[in-house]
């Protein structure tokens, strides 16, 4: 049997109708370097899609690369339960120093979803130990935190959240402010989710431990962009509610909008944070979530209090993880990244004009790096034929239904870039 025949007869793989799976000739990947993926038949495809909003600098990095090796000969794994090591705590202030202000300390998990799980039970463990009964949760249409239990709870992508419903925790959910009634602006959608907020605060905002947004833009809804006043909007209501700010930036975070966080881009500091993703550059799973002071203290106590977060996991921050996010953090100040990936946005930005004015094009939406393209349906998977062109073509991206969603690894250079953007026109004026 060769790969393919092998991976059809044994691998359940994540989000994959697998009865469609083997008539949609899986691809397999032998290796990466630099921008581009190659497959088993040493085709080489620019990563259009970051494999899947990780990579920071490109593949096969040897910076990052070297420090997962020394680490590895000198502390490959240790328990972070009850010990402590250097590689974390060096993240921990890494992640401190670029954070937004206020934010003071640092609970590790693995991926993106487990660490909104984490920060889900922390908001409302907090409140509790502060003497509030808040069991509610504020959060948007169109929302994705992650596929735990708790975090699809706070998610508002139907598709993803409906099957489970009977399962999920109680929540009050609000429209996406990403998705414009005709005429509107983003300004004015702004304004109206956040009348929806209000209005539900003023009924029950003493219940609620916390308003749970994806900052700027609602990724795996659709690339869904709001204007920044929303945001500082949130933080208000927050303020008065008593309501944790709780802001998921697993996929915006580490530089993919142009700033280190997407909240700069509106100026607020929230009381938690959510990060994962590009922690690592791209190469081993590790996230985290960034508290202030004041969800953090009411943890404290003795030990018959049962204040504890009696929360994590067995890899809990990894030393070769650990290592991994200080040589690629470390890359990103001396590289300039975050400035290379708002110029890396722009360019996405001017390089698309033309694209956004073609017919089969109902909109393009973007902020940094960023990119969905929403095509016009021809059929019943439109994105997806757009993304086996681009592959035929050269390049990975992925669909999000009907939207193709380009975010190349923040350090790409202009030559790939401008290459990318050439396969992925051609390719949606190909199909629609
Ligand atoms: N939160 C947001 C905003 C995301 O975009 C994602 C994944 O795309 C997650 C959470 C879940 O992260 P992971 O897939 O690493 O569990």
């Amino acid at each position: 049997m060769n790969l393919v025949e092998r991976d059809i007869a044994s691998v359940w793989h994540p989000f994959t109708q697998h009865s469609l799976w083997p008539a949609d000739d899986p691809l397999v990947i032998d290796r990466a370097e630099g921008m581009r993926l190659y497959d088993s038949d040493g085709r080489g495809y620019l990563d259009g899609c970051s494999s899947l909003w990780v990579t920071v600098h490109g593949h096969a990095v040897p910076e990052i690369n070297e420090a997962i090796r020394a680490q590895a000969q000198r502390l490959d794994h240790s328990t972070f339960l009850g010990l402590t090591h250097e590689p974390g705590i060096r993240v921990a202030e890494e992640l401190l120093k670029i954070a937004p202000a206020g934010l003071s300390k640092v609970f590790f998990a693995g991926d993106g979803s487990s660490a909104a799980e984490a920060a889900i039970k922390i908001a409302y463990q907090a409140a509790s130990q502060r003497g509030e009964d808040r069991p509610l949760y504020l959060h948007c249409a169109e929302g994705y935190h992650g596929d735990t239990l708790g975090a699809v709870s706070l998610g508002g992508v139907e598709l993803f959240h409906a099957t489970y419903r009977p399962l999920l925790i109680e929540t009050r959910m609000v429209s996406s402010p990403g998705v414009l009634q005709p005429g509107e602006t983003r300004a004015e959608r702004a304004r109206a989710v956040l009348a929806e907020m209000r209005a539900l605060i003023e009924r029950e905002g003493d219940r609620i431990c916390a308003i749970v947004v994806e900052p700027l833009v609602q990724a795996a809804g659709g690339i869904l962009t709001h204007d920044p006043e929303f945001l500082r909007g949130v933080r208000e209501l927050c303020d008065t509610s008593g309501a944790a700010m709780l802001v998921d930036e697993v996929a915006t975070g580490i530089g993919a909008t142009g700033r280190w966080f997407a909240v700069e881009h509106a100026g607020v500091s929230p009381d938690l944070l959510v990060l994962g993703k590009r922690v690592t550059g791209g190469v081993l799973p590790l996230s985290a979530v960034l508290a202030r002071d004041s969800v953090y203290e009411p943890f404290l106590g003795d030990a018959a209090s049962a204040r504890t977060f009696f929360h994590g996991h067995t890899y809990t921050a990894n030393p070769l993880c650990c290592a991994a996010a200080l040589a690629n953090l470390e890359l990103m100040h001396e590289r300039g990244t975050v400035a290379r990936a708002a110029e890396v946005g722009d360019r996405i930005g001017s390089g698309l004009r033309e694209l956004a004015q073609f017919d089969g094009v109902a909109e393009i939406r973007r902020v940094g790096t960023m990119t969905g393209i929403e095509v016009r349906s021809v059929g019943e998977r439109t994105g997806f034929e757009v993304c086996r062109a681009a592959r035929r073509k050269g390049a990975i991206v992925r669909p999000l239904g009907d939207v193709v969603v380009l975010m190349p690894p923040l350090g790409i250079g202009n030559a790939d870039l401008d290459e990318l953007l050439g396969i992925v026109t051609e390719s949606v004026q190909e199909v629609v």
